[in-house]
């Protein structure tokens, strides 16, 4: 089945079942200081969950543009060395605004996988959430039951709270979920564990694809819980794995979502997807990365140096570093890969059709200007290494090239170590902290009446792999 007719299959489905089919709402948040992007198909329903707004409909279904990489979920580091995370992916939902429960949003569930798309029961694994001693939560014992009326017990797994308990906050509503996995491995894969589920593990064939969220609770201010006057359904189901099962595929990348991307960049860089790890890599990374950025522009987000803008540039700029280096590409490629991908998802998100070439011609300037960027820098690195008189290159010139250029400093080290040099690394950390209390400094004097906002949020970002970030990066608030 085409991935175009397993997203229609879904909505079709939960269409018959009541629901109202909703467009995606885009993906760049404008005014939820507590987020940066959507990253689950929940957070632009926040206010319906809260009371705070009233639904068009009790019940909602749609495909939603998630992107994970901020805040409490951040995935970039997975993407490109595994094959199920993404930094752009659409999670498919059903929603219901205190109208059904836990005994609908389970049945439908399992037709759906196992009857509308024919996925063989034998692949399927069922969470359930165990319950929290420490906390007082009771075990999920309703869920169990209804899911024990349709799915053989030996496929029900109990889960613990991180994976199966679902919290907006530290207060607010609240539930146990039930999860889906799939086991995907070959028999004989299988029997070298000796019939381990290995759900939750990590494992590249045995990997979560839908996630059902039962808000049934209220976390008071004290902690204790209290029962929600009208209970809520929250499902997410990641559609880029869903396809990777309904085609017998191993990976997300195999699948026709991203194999017009990945053979666009084959033809364009001479190079073959499948032989060196290396490139495979660097051609996962950029198949995703040129979606996450071409749907934020797309959404309004154009690359920039700050807030959401930055962590967009970001993204964009990791992706000409892998085929900088890995794919050999001195000059601009990847708006080269918007055309395709607007033919093979304009469908579904017209917005990518109708901004197309805006995208182009954004992300072609990026490309432009980051490569200049990086000619400079590798012109300046080469007369530092002519110069040096160890073999350790000083942190302070690393930090400079990398904040006054904005030469990334992973390139350093990888092109240091190629010639049998080494970073001190110590000291371009020492050199970054000095930078980063000036910076502070200076920009408390400058914004007087401004608060900060989510500088935390966006300084774990920042800080996953000290790349790029010459500039100090806080969203503030006119108070
Ligand atoms: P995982 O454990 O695999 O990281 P998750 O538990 O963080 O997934 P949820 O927050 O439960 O994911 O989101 C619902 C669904 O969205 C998941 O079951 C999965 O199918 C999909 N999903 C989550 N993160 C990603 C991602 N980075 N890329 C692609 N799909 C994802
Ligand atoms: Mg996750
Ligand atoms: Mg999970
Ligand atoms: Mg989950």
């Amino acid at each position: 089945m085409k991935s175009q007719d397993i997203r229609a299959k879904y909505l079709e489905f939960f269409k018959s079942k009541g629901h109202t089919i909703v467009p995606s709402a885009p993906m760049v948040l404008k005014n939820d200081p507590t987020l940066m992007f959507v990253n689950s198909g929940m957070a632009p329903f926040k206010e319906y969950f809260l009371g705070q707004a009233k639904p068009p409909n009790t019940r909602l279904t749609d495909s939603q543009k998630c992107l994970r990489v901020s805040g409490k979920h951040n995935d970039l580091e997975e993407v490109g060395y595994d094959t199920y995370h993404h930094t752009l992916f659409e999670m498919l939902g059903n929603w219901s605004f205190g109208d059904y429960f836990k005994k609908e949003a389970i049945a439908w569930c399992w037709e759906l996988l196992t009857e509308v798309y024919g996925i063989d029961k034998d692949i399927l694994y069922v969470t359930v959430f165990e319950g929290d001693e420490a906390d007082g939560t009771p075990m999920d014992q309703e869920a169990y039951d209804f899911w024990k009326e349709i799915v053989a017990e030996d496929r029900i797994l109990m889960g613990n709270k991180k994976d199966n308990f679902w919290e907006m906050g530290d207060q607010g509503p609240c539930g146990p979920c039930s999860e889906i996995h799939v086991d995907i491995r070959s028999a004989e894969e299988k029997a070298k564990v000796d019939g381990k589920s290995l759900v939750n593990e990590d494992h590249p064939q045995v990997v979560e694809i839908w996630n059902l969220v039962f808000m049934q609770y209220n976390r008071k201010a004290n902690g204790s819980l209290e029962m929600l006057p009208n209970k809520h359904i929250d499902t997410g189901m990641g559609f880029e794995r869903l396809c990777m099962v309904m085609q017998g595929v191993q990976s997300n990348y195999d699948t026709d979502v991203f194999t017009p991307i990945i053979r666009e960049i084959e033809t364009i860089s001479k190079t073959e997807y499948g032989k060196d790890e290396k490139v495979d890599i660097a051609i996962r990374v950029i198949s995703d990365h040129v979606r996450a950025v071409a749907f934020s522009i797309a959404d309004g987000q154009l690359p920039s140096n700050t807030g959401a803008g930055y962590v967009i540039r970001r993204i964009l700029r990791r992706a000409v570093r892998y085929s900088f280096t890995f794919l050999d590409q001195k000059e601009p490629f990847i708006y080269r890969l918007v055309n395709i991908l607007s033919t093979k998802m304009g469908e579904a998100f017209p917005e990518l059709k109708a901004q197309k070439q805006l995208i182009q011609n954004v992300i072609k300037e990026e490309e432009m200007s980051f490569l200049r960027t990086l000619d400079q820098g590798l012109v300046l690195l080469n007369g530092v290494i002519d110069h040096a008189s160890t073999s350790v290159i000083s942190g302070e010139k690393a930090f400079e090239l990398y904040d006054t250029y904005g030469f990334p400093i992973d390139l350093t080290s990888l092109i240091l170590r190629e010639k049998g040099l080494e970073l001190d690394e110590a000291g371009f950390h020492a050199a970054m902290e000095k930078q980063k209390l000036r910076s502070r400094s200076a920009s408390e004097m400058s914004t007087g009446d401004w608060t900060i906002l989510i500088e935390d949020a966006i300084q774990e970002f920042v800080g996953y792999d000290t790349l790029e970030a010459p500039v100090k990066i806080t969203r503030y608030r006119k108070v």
